[in-house]
Formats: structure tokens, sequence, C-alpha cells
């Protein structure tokens, strides 16, 4: 059996609960906003600004805020 001081440095790093409140709730805004639809498998999707068209949102969703626009490149209209 191990000693608790073994266990404790054997243990993954606990996420600090803050910062995964914040991460949380600003997904949930995104959401809110429409800006991205959380999949089934976990993925997020956003919608083309211009065509309109679904896409699989490129980065994580904590690099965005609400005002992000996508832009799906399928076409040269869809370019930033
Ligand atoms: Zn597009």
């Amino acid at each position: 059996m191990k000693d608790f001081g073994q266990w404790l440095r054997d243990a993954p790093p606990i996420p600090d609960p803050l910062e995964v409140d914040a991460a949380t709730a600003h997904i949930a805004s995104l959401e809110d906003a429409g800006v991205i639809d959380l999949m089934n498998d976990g993925s997020y999707m956003v919608r083309c600004c211009v065509c309109g068209r679904d896409d699989e949102l490129p980065c994580d969703p904590g690099e965005i805020d609400v005002g992000y626009e996508h832009y799906c490149n399928g076409s040269p209209r869809c370019c930033p």
C-alpha cells in the first residue's frame, strides 16, 4: 500500500475550480449567443458568417469571444 505522500505525488493535478468555472461559463455564453454549437461527440461547430456553412471550430472555444466571426475558407468570399 502506498503512503499518502506517494499517493499525492502520483495523483494527477487537480484543475483550479475557479478556472474551470470561468471556462465553462465562457463556453455557455458562446452557446447562448449562438456562436458555437456543441456536437454529440464533444466537438464544437461554428457557422460561416458569409455562406452559413457549418464547420468544425478550428481552435479551442476559450480562444474566441462572443463577437467571433467564422470564415469557412470554402470560397474566395469566405475569407476574413
Ligand atoms: Zn463560407
